[in-house]
């Protein structure tokens, strides 16, 4: 009998009416073993805006969220769909080496999480959009190319050898501040990674720096008394005091000293800390993190956000090396 089940992906974004994706359920019984062929049934909770078939073939039917459903026996799982709303399109310019292949998925899961997350952003459409950048052997931002029409976000993703582990950044930004064409840079030991956490954080950590944490137009942390960086969005503080720093009493939200990551002997493995615990730890986009894109201009769903609560003060969080990730120069559009 069933007693979990488990949707892939985990969140979705059509990025336009009539775009399809396929969910696959997996149901276990409660020994966790794999029930094959269990029957499943699908369905939406808004029709109007995902259609499913009894497949778990997902249509975009009209432009808004609505969640999918799966369920087998008593048990059901759902996931959220977003529909024609704020987009995050990835241009690869190198291929993912062939190797790491599964590694390509984390890239549109990173996208779609924020995709998902960001999706009342409501931006206009910008035509013949040039000057994206190409490159090995273009500076970090340069370029050209055809033109094109950047719907949200165009993110490209270039793999080479060079100084950074990782990098990302906004190259141009849209009137207003937020990021128009961003990048994001991979050097090839970077795959060597856990595909399902560490090159998923890593992905997801490169993403937020193109869409504004510790780049942004609006991300303006003051020093406060010495070494007391922090962010001071209200929106962000919220999210930091509701995460269990209500009683913490320096500057909120605390930076890092390289002025672009979370503070990490405060926050722990948050995927924007400078600093990390061991390989294997899978880190959570927190409802901060989130909330810091609001504060810049993004709207933002908080609910979406992973689950996390601030850590007792860890003395030895500071100490962890992180990637040699660095933080792109941008230009204003
Ligand atoms: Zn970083």
């Amino acid at each position: 009998m069933a007693a979990s089940v488990m949707l892939s992906p985990a969140r979705w974004s059509l990025p336009e009416v009539g775009d399809t994706v396929r969910f696959l359920a997996t149901v276990r019984d409660s020994n966790e073993r794999l029930i094959d062929g269990a029957r499943v049934v699908w369905s939406s909770s808004d029709s109007g805006v995902v259609r499913v078939d009894s497949h778990g073939l997902v249509t975009a039917a009209g432009r808004g969220r609505a969640k999918v459903f799966a369920k087998s026996g008593a048990v059901a799982q759902s996931v959220p769909v977003v529909t024609a709303m704020f987009n995050i399109e990835l241009l690869f310019r190198d291929s993912v080496p062939p190797e790491h292949r599964e590694h390509q998925a984390r890239f549109v899961d990173a996208a779609n999480f924020f995709m998902v997350a960001l999706a009342e952003t409501e931006v206009p459409p910008i035509p013949d959009v040039t000057r994206i950048p190409l490159g090995i052997g273009s500076s970090w931002c340069g370029g050209t190319t055809e033109a094109r029409t950047v719907h949200g976000l165009l993110v490209v993703v270039t793999v080479e050898e060079g100084r950074y582990f990782a990098a990302g950044g906004p190259c141009i930004r849209r009137d207003g501040g937020l990021p128009l064409v961003g990048r994001m840079t991979f050097s090839p030991s970077a795959f060597e990674r856990d595909p399902d956490a560490d090159f998923e954080r890593l992905v997801r950590h490169e993403m937020a720096h193109v869409l504004g944490i510790g780049t942004g137009r609006g991300w303006n942390p003051l020093s406060g008394s010495p070494h007391d960086t922090h962010f001071p969005g209200s929106l962000a503080v919220a999210a930091f005091d509701a995460a269990g720093g209500s009683g913490y009493a320096d500057g909120k939200v605390p930076v890092a000293n390289d002025n672009v990551h979370w503070r990490a002997s405060v926050m722990g493995c948050e995927v924007m800390s400078a600093g990390c615990g061991p390989q294997g730890i899978v880190s959570p986009t927190s409802a901060i993190t989130l909330q810091a894109l609001a504060d810049m201009g993004f709207t933002v769903d908080p609910s979406m956000a992973d689950p996390y609560t601030l850590p007792e003060a860890d003395a030895d969080a500071a100490a962890y090396a992180f990637e040699d990730d660095a933080v792109l120069p941008d230009r204003d559009r």
